[in-house]
């Protein structure tokens, strides 16, 4: 049967295991295409600019809205986070399907662009889960883990209407589930 290449949407809260899904299926799937969004948040330890994301200051960030750069970007957290359209371009011009890893309010703007777009929300299996898996990865300081949580309860919240809902509880199964819903609507 015929495969086309759509436009995929990943969200969920922070540390519900979002980049370790996406990764893992891209391992299985090296084409499908990933563009890098342009943060002004810091790095962290190991994160390379222009592969975690295109790290920005303020200003930069700003002129890029002014321009016109930004297929849609929002504050999230305590930061701007926005993708580029040159980014999702340079995937789409490959013919592969492209996912965007973003949060709600992003989410909602891309469907807008593109009603095609196919929202997939990435749950925990509990709130303690949750907590647990973003302390464990040892990325973020007191104050930006209270931050995360807080903005996480209301992302839950909203998870009834994405399209798609996928509980990432054991890591091979909902591995699995995301690359049979990719392929699912590639063949839809
Ligand atoms: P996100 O991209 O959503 O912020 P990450 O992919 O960084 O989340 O995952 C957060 C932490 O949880 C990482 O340390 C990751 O190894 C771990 N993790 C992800 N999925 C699972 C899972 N199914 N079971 C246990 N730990 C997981
Ligand atoms: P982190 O700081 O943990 O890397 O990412 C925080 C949040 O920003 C995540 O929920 C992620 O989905 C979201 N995010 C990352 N890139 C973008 C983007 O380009 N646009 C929007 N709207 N959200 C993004």
């Amino acid at each position: 049967m015929e495969r086309r290449a759509r436009l995929f949407i990943v969200s969920g809260p922070a540390g519900v295991g979002k980049g370790t899904l996406v990764s893992r299926v891209r391992s299985m799937r090296p084409l499908l295409g990933l563009p890098v969004s342009a943060t002004t948040r810091d790095p962290r330890p190991g994160e390379v600019d222009g592969e975690a994301y295109h790290f920005l200051v303020e200003e930069e960030f700003q002129r890029r809205i002014e321009k016109g750069e930004f297929l849609e970007w929002a504050q999230v957290h305590d930061h701007r986070y926005g993708t580029l359209k040159s980014e999702v371009d340079a995937c789409l011009e490959r013919g592969e399907s492209v996912i965007l890893e973003i949060d709600v309010q992003g989410g909602y703007s891309v469907k807008r662009l593109f009603p095609d777009a196919v929202l997939i929300f990435v749950e925990p299996p509990s709130w303690d889960t949750l907590v647990e898996r973003l302390k464990g990865r040892g990325t973020e300081s007191a104050e930006s883990l209270a931050l995360r949580l807080q903005t996480a309860r209301k992302e839950l919240e909203q998870a009834d209407t994405y399209d798609v809902r996928i509980v990432n509880d054991n890591l091979e199964e909902a591995t699995e589930e995301l690359a049979r819903t990719l392929e699912k609507y590639e063949r839809n």
